[in-house]
């Protein structure tokens, strides 16, 4: 294993950021035909999302071990902590990992959409923002890798993914092998996330060029707080049984799992229920729950100790609560919580990426 620091200039003179980047090199076989898959994983590019950095930590002994032993096949490249700008981000004590405080642009937003698979053709970023250089250089460590995986995590939640349609089912398997809850399909991505810049550049290739059997996805690792000893070992367990089940990694010992059994929905089907008033939350429903359409989702307490001071909000449609909010406070239009529907949404603000 390899450790080399990324430096990315800061917007002034005298500030630079920096981020390790580990290579596993492994052995590839001769012949591209043969050639064991390469993977990419990064974690906390929203950089207060630390469920996905933990799973890291956890999982690098597993890698090492597996190296000591000469089992890794493709070569291995992980980025623990992915955006050292928004690590560094603290505004009245309060950490702000999400967006960027120079450009107030999301740190999963505006990545270049490429036309091709090719560095080549990223934009030269000498003149442009911090985020902007950070980006681009995200993006050609993980370009050309088979399997390339940037782990998130939502406010509170189930474990899910994000995969394009194109991937689906292929990576039914890697689901299984991570042990999520549920996988939401989308295919367009107009604001440049990391996911939808890293697909993108395969989508006008012929099939057997693109080989959609390469995975690509946003990993959201549950909620914000569970960032835990015992689901950190079980997640990098779960990247391991991927990584072994694609043939990165040699492991006859390991068995393989089962197939995929969790809840698959286009994104379409996603409810996001803003909150019609501003004030506190009562939820009645957690990540997880089953819901019939009709039931009560949550209240909101807008004038307390008043006779019609409580707003109730309920389901539009049946389905399963794949996220909530961490806090209770909320203002009028933000979103409640996230409903994976059985059909649908009549919400047209559903259809978009939101990791
Ligand atoms: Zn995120």
């Amino acid at each position: 294993m390899q450790k080399s620091i990324e430096r990315i200039a800061g917007d002034s003179e005298g500030v630079s950021y920096e981020f390790p980047v580990f290579r596993f090199e492994g052995f590839r076989f001769d012949g591209s035909d043969k050639a064991a898959p390469s993977a990419y994983l990064q974690a906390a590019l929203h950089a207060g999302e630390l469920p996905g950095v933990v799973a890291i930590d956890a999982l690098m002994p597993m890698l090492e071990k597996a190296e000591a032993e000469g089992r890794i096949k493709g070569s291995i490249t992980i980025v623990p902590q992915a955006n050292p700008i928004g690590r560094a981000q603290y505004h009245f004590g309060e950490h702000q990992g999400r967006f960027h405080l120079g450009t107030r642009t999301n740190f999963n937003r505006g990545f270049p959409l490429l036309a091709a698979p090719d560095v080549e053709l990223l934009p030269d970023t000498t003149l442009g923002t911090a985020d902007q250089r950070l980006k681009s250089r995200l993006l050609q460590l993980s370009i050309g890798h088979d399997i390339v995986l940037d782990l998130h995590c939502d406010d509170e939640g189930l474990a899910y993914l994000y995969v394009h349609t194109s991937l689906w089912p292929a990576m039914a398997d890697c689901a299984a092998a991570m042990g999520v809850d549920a996988v939401i399909l989308w295919d367009e991505d107009t604001d440049g996330t990391f996911e939808g810049a890293s697909i993108t550049p395969y989508l006008s290739l012929p099939a057997e060029v693109a080989r959609f059997d390469r995975r690509v996805a946003t990993v959201e690792y549950r909620g914000i707080l569970d960032v835990d000893g015992a689901l950190a070992g079980a997640d990098a367990e779960g990247l391991y049984r991927l990584l072994v089940g694609r043939g990165v990694i040699l492991d006859q010992a390991l068995s393989t799992p089962g197939s995929f059994t969790g809840i698959v929905a286009p994104l379409e089907n996603i409810d996001m229920m803003p909150a019609p008033r501003a004030g506190a939350i009562l939820y009645n429903v957690k990540p997880g729950d089953r819901v019939a359409k009709g039931a009560l989702l949550a209240t909101i307490v807008h004038a307390p100790g008043e006779a019609g001071g409580r707003t109730q909000v309920f389901a539009p449609q049946a389905g399963i609560i794949l996220t909530r909010r961490s806090r209770r406070i909320i203002r009028a239009g933000e979103d409640l919580l996230k409903l994976v529907g059985d059909r649908k949404s009549a919400d047209a603000r559903s259809g978009t990426l939101e990791d």
